[in-house]
């Protein structure tokens, strides 16, 4: 064994449990919102740089290479490791953004607390009127002194209801065509003029927010990314999103062993038709393994490219299969259990679909940058935004 793989051990060892074998996979947050475990998780892990090994030595990661990246997270897997999902848009999208974009002094103040698990942080990007034209978003950010008085609305805010800061986008400027008027910040969400409403999703989750900004005040210095800037800003932590959800999307979730055994457990599982979605479950999983590796493989090699996009689509079509082969298994009893874990994940796979891009958005991407098809008509492009059909209106 290579001494960094020995020494990520022996560090694993004196800070975490065993995995369990009958350790249950992640069900991504859906349903339980458990901030004690991954809190705990994190804060085991603080001072080793294990959390965040590609992260730089001095913002709380172990300047690792992406082999010994590779290293840290095989070795988590003899290791007890809670659903991380609070902590997800910090971990897997705010950091590597602010790596990417932010300044030095910010990366010091905001990246250290998100490894220990100290701060979370959520992602306000979507708005009643942009969600697939995330760029038609109007909320206004106006520059006054060395602040920014923000107006308008986000919504389907994941982790708002206990998240401390956004990563916000917001319009600054109008007279110019709307990719270009976009700036990015970092909300405190417990300033004035911030107000956070729940809402609660068919999964039980009660996570979820729209969050109203009245006059709330940011600091300019923290503006991520120059002025003008949020744009690059947003599809950087997008192309995070994409990345990670080819594994936070479904890849902690899907065990189709699990489905197996339910299946033996409810006298299925010699049935043809049932062993035959199995093997197409079991098939479609490997397939999936392999694209994933690819696009790690090309992460890697600098930031997540669309590949990521594909991996989402076919990882929210896998996911879809299983949790409804599963209601199927359960026939009536899974209606009838609404604490129930698979009828959680069945409640929870149409959002896969949705959330981070939906599958006709991801479909786009991989028809303009993968197959090299001819771009959908956009006729908005070159037009400044106050002059945009319905800008009034926003
Ligand atoms: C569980 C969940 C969590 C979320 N968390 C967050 C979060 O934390 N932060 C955040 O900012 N947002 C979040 N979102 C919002 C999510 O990003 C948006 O819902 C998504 O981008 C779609 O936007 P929309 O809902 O406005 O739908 P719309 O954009 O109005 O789309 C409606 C339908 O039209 C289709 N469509 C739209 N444009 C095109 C096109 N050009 N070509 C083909 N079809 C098209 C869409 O695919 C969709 O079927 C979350 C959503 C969900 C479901």
């Amino acid at each position: 064994m290579d001494d960094f793989r020995a020494w990520v051990r022996a560090e694993l060892a004196a800070r975490l449990s065993p995995r369990r074998a009958d350790a249950h996979t992640s069900v991504l947050g859906a349903g339980s919102d458990d901030l004690v475990a991954s809190r705990g998780y994190l804060h085991a892990l603080a001072g080793s740089g294990l959390a965040v090994p590609s992260w730089p030595k001095d913002y709380g990661g172990l300047d690792a290479t992406p082999d010994n990246v590779g290293i840290v997270r095989s070795e988590l897997g003899g290791f007890a490791v809670p659903d991380l999902y609070p902590y997800l848009v910090g971990l897997e999208l705010v950091g590597p953004t602010l790596l990417a974009h932010g300044r030095a002094e910010q990366c010091a103040r905001w990246l250290p607390p998100i490894a220990n698990g100290e701060e979370i942080w959520c992602q306000l990007f979507s708005e009643p009127g942009a969600g697939s034209d995330l760029a038609g978003l109007a909320t206004r950010a106006t520059r006054d002194g060395d602040e920014w008085r923000v107006n308008g609305q986000k919504v389907w805010t994941s982790r708002g209801a206990y998240a401390r800061f956004g990563l916000l986008l917001a319009r600054h400027d109008v007279s110019v065509p709307k990719h270009r008027g976009i700036t990015a910040f970092a909300l405190d969400l417990r300033a004035d003029g911030v107000d956070v409403r729940p809402l609660r999703q068919m999964n039980g989750d009660a996570h979820f927010t729209e969050v109203f900004l009245d006059d709330a005040r940011i600091a300019d210095a923290d503006r991520i990314g120059e002025v003008g800037d949020g744009w690059r800003v947003a599809l950087t932590c997008l192309s995070y999103e994409r990345g990670a959800s080819t594994a936070g999307g479904t890849g902690g979730l899907l065990d189709v062993d699990r489905l197996v055994e339910l299946a033996r457990a409810r006298g299925c599982a010699s049935d043809p038709v049932i062993r035959g979605e199995l093997a197409r479950l079991v098939i479609d999983t490997r397939v999936m393994g392999y694209t994933a590796r690819r696009a790690r493989d090309t992460a890697r090699a600098g930031r997540p490219g669309p590949e990521g996009s594909g991996m989402k689509i076919r990882g929210a079509a896998l996911f879809k299969s299983y949790t409804a082969l599963a209601a199927r298994l359960l026939g009536a009893d899974a209606a009838l259990d609404p604490h129930g874990e698979w009828q959680t994940l069945f409640l929870t796979a149409p959002s896969i679909s949705i959330r981070g891009g939906t599958d006709e958005i991801q479909r786009n991407i991989v028809g303009e940058r993968v197959l090299g098809l001819p771009e959908e008509p956009r006729v908005d492009r070159a037009l400044p935004f106050d002059q945009l059909p319905g800008a009034s209106a926003r």
